[in-house]
């Protein structure tokens, strides 16, 4: 044990006496101080996630199996079972085929970019960005409409490089591995499906950009701040084992849909297949063909082997968007008033009355949030300054509220008309 000559006990790493620290702990041949502890951990942990970064590999033990992965997502994310399904499996075996040793034997785990096709506002973002947070990797959005017609990797693709390197604090390796979701991947659709007749080469040049990301190819992103000086050098970052997870509306593609599934049927067996069609949600007989149909062209499918598909939310879903998940709206309110001491509640007719707004919107459960926003504004102004430690929102109160708003609206609209 490390003792001085005056026999008091001193940390053996920085030298400090028993009195001079919060916490000496002993062991066999000496001592160490709290602070060295907190140090040699601090070491510890960089030099691991060092070791794992220098192989460039994820810990397959650290990566949760697909149940969890769609146990989390149920947390937040309402309804949506087959994309779930999809994303957990797809996202999982991403992970695996990063874990795969390189010497391994002649089987190559393909990457698994994903498509996710669904209306606005029914969770594809919320997918992407929910998965993202629970396997804590570089994450970062971007709309499609970013991709310009240069056909090369140029600025655009390295300012969405650049982004996730900014997710990643910087760290190369981390963004490597990272996910970029990207969006709105319908607005570059060709609008025609047969090229030969009528080419719209603009949506076929910004896919073909697109496609050099999803390629895999090592791209030289500016440092951090901007290329200051000539002799700076640029980052380099392989998009090979980054995973692109794509969302878009695309609106109409239910007909493409419908026109593939009448063909079929017309073939013998077709008897049985179409009592089996569910008609109110086409949707989920999507294929890659359909993709292609809308102005896809099959590079790009060919990068995006895994589609998925989101349903449309009905009333009951957007209801349970309200109150149910982790960090739902309600629950929001309920939280930013209980800090003032006050207990939020709002009837089911509230919530009808709510959920019936915004279908009218037609937003999917984006237009929920402003809609709650609107109703409760005028309540979260004065109860924290109010005696009240309960309040209740009822539906003659929403209503009121949110037409009281609409109309104060119109009334600006009104007289910003009258003044031109
Ligand atoms: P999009 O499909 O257009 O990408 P988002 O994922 O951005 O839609 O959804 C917008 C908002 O609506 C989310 O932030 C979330 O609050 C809510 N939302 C949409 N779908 C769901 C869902 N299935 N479960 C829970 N919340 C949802």
């Amino acid at each position: 044990m490390a003792k001085t000559t005056d026999n008091t006990r001193r940390c053996s790493f920085c030298g400090r006496k028993e009195g001079e620290v919060a916490m000496l702990i002993s062991g066999l041949n000496g001592c160490i101080c709290n602070e060295c502890a907190e140090q040699a951990f601090n070491i510890s942990q960089e030099a691991l996630a060092h070791s794992h970064q220098a192989q460039n590999k994820p810990d397959i033990k650290q990566v949760p199996k697909p149940e969890e992965i769609k146990a989390y997502l149920d947390q937040y994310v309402i309804g949506q079972d087959d994309a779930k399904k999809t994303l957990s499996v797809a996202v999982y075996n991403h992970y695996k085929r990063l874990a795969q040793p390189k010497t391994d034997d002649d089987v190559e785990i393909e990457k698994s970019n994903i498509i996710m096709v669904g209306n606005t506002g029914t969770g594809k973002t919320l997918l992407a960005r929910t998965i993202a947070r629970l396997i804590d990797v570089p994450f970062t959005i971007v709309d499609a409409t970013v991709f310009t017609e240069a056909g090369y990797v140029g600025e655009d693709v390295e300012s969405i490089l650049s982004r996730l390197l900014q997710a990643a604090d910087w760290d190369v390796e981390r963004a490597e591995t990272g996910i970029v979701f990207i969006d709105e991947i319908d607005k570059i659709a060709r609008k025609q499906d047969n090229p030969s007749i009528t080419r719209d080469v603009g949506g076929e040049g910004v896919q073909q950009g697109m496609l050099k990301l999803l390629e895999g190819s090592i791209v030289n992103v500016p440092p951090r701040g901007g290329r200051k000086h000539p002799e700076q050098a640029f980052v380099q970052v392989n998009t090979n084992n980054i995973l692109f997870i794509c969302g878009g509306a695309f609106d109409g593609i239910e007909r493409k849909i419908a026109q593939r599934l009448n063909t079929h049927v017309v073939g013998y067996n077709s008897v049985q297949n179409v009592f089996k069609i569910d008609k109110n949600n086409l949707m989920k007989y999507i294929e890659p063909q359909d993709l292609k149909s809308f102005g896809l062209i099959p590079e790009i499918i060919g990068r995006l082997p895994v589609l998925t598909y989101l349903n449309p939310l009905d009333s009951e879903a957007l209801k349970r968007i309200l109150v149910e998940p982790k960090n739902s709206i309600i629950r929001q309110y309920q939280k930013l008033l209980e800090m003032d001491g006050i207990k939020l509640t709002f009837t089911p007719e509230a919530l009808d009355f709510i959920v019936d707004q915004a279908i009218s919107f037609k937003l999917g459960a984006r237009g929920l949030r402003s809609i709650v926003e609107t109703i409760m504004v005028d309540a979260m102004f004065t109860l924290p300054s109010s005696r009240k430690r309960s309040f209740q929102v009822t539906a003659e109160y929403a209503k009121e509220r949110f037409e009281a708003k609409s109309l104060s609206q119109g009334e600006k609209k009104e007289k910003s008309r009258m003044k031109a």
